[in-house]
């Protein structure tokens, strides 16, 4: 179980970190996520992502060998909803391990190592024959985009496109927040609480494990980890107080609003 040997090619900051971390920074994505035929206009570009150009996505990889994304803060920043402790298990050990797992299961399949993260995910959703590939490559981009959903004094109430969104899709903000720290709440056992758009309206599933609203094609905003890994040192068995503080002091609405698009 030693996390401090992993890795290999990946350690330390290659560039994709780097990128990865400066586009997260920015609230959104925009590296590795447009299509193939862009490729030459980015390598053209190295270092500079493209924050004009916003995506629904946070994918940081067109490929194998995948890479854990740099946290998008300091690991200190959303302290004291969520510690520095709980970072160095949730992002360094957890979320590191599924990407190592990911890399190691996926690397004598040419076919699947050609891929994206994203592109991945949805080839192999549904397929028994890979739900290791699956759980491993979904939680990664879950992990990702649960970091970004969250930022340094968020929280409370949303403004402009994204409040009229969710005015418009639950009444109000409150029955917003209701729905989702229902759908958390009930998730039983481990899994994920999300707001998406779904058909122009927005809404709040809850997913179990690693599935994810993305591989069905759903447009992912938000969203919650409620595993237990992602509260109990902080909250111990307390998951609607963990829900309450995400709601009201984390979550990235500038984030949300983004991946509207
Ligand atoms: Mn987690």
């Amino acid at each position: 179980m030693t996390h401090s040997q992993a890795s290999g090619p990946q350690h330390g900051l290659s560039r994709r970190d780097v990128v990865a971390g400066a586009v997260a920074g920015a609230g959104l994505a925009a590296v590795g996520c447009s299509s193939p035929s862009s490729s030459s206009a980015a390598a053209s570009n190295t270092n500079q992502p493209q924050p004009s150009q916003p995506t629904p996505t946070i994918m940081t990889t067109q490929a194998a060998p995948h890479v854990l994304p740099a946290l998008p803060y300091a690991d200190t920043a959303l302290e004291p909803v969520m510690s520095a402790k709980t970072f160095s298990f949730h992002y360094a050990k957890h979320h590191k391990a599924y990407v190592d797992n990911l890399n190691n299961l996926i690397k004598d399949n040419a076919e699947l190592s050609a891929m994206s993260l994203e592109a991945l995910i949805k080839k192999v959703a549904g397929d028994s024959t890979k739900a290791g590939v699956f759980n491993n490559a979904a939680q990664v981009w879950n992990h990702t985009f649960f970091w970004n959903s969250m930022r340094p004094g968020g929280g409370g109430a949303p403004k402009g496109r994204i409040a009229d969104k969710i005015n418009a899709s639950f009444g109000d903000f409150e029955k917003f927040k209701a729905a989702f720290s229902d759908a958390a709440k009930t998730q039983f056992g481990s899994g994920w609480a999300w707001l998406i758009e779904d058909g122009g309206k927005l809404a709040v599933v809850k997913t179990p494990n690693a599935e994810t609203p993305m591989a069905q094609g759903k447009k992912c905003l938000l969203t919650l980890d409620v595993w237990e890994h992602a509260y109990y040192l902080d909250f111990q068995n307390r998951r609607p107080d963990f829900i309450t503080a995400y709601l009201d002091k984390l979550v990235n609405w500038e984030f949300a609003e983004k991946n509207l698009g």
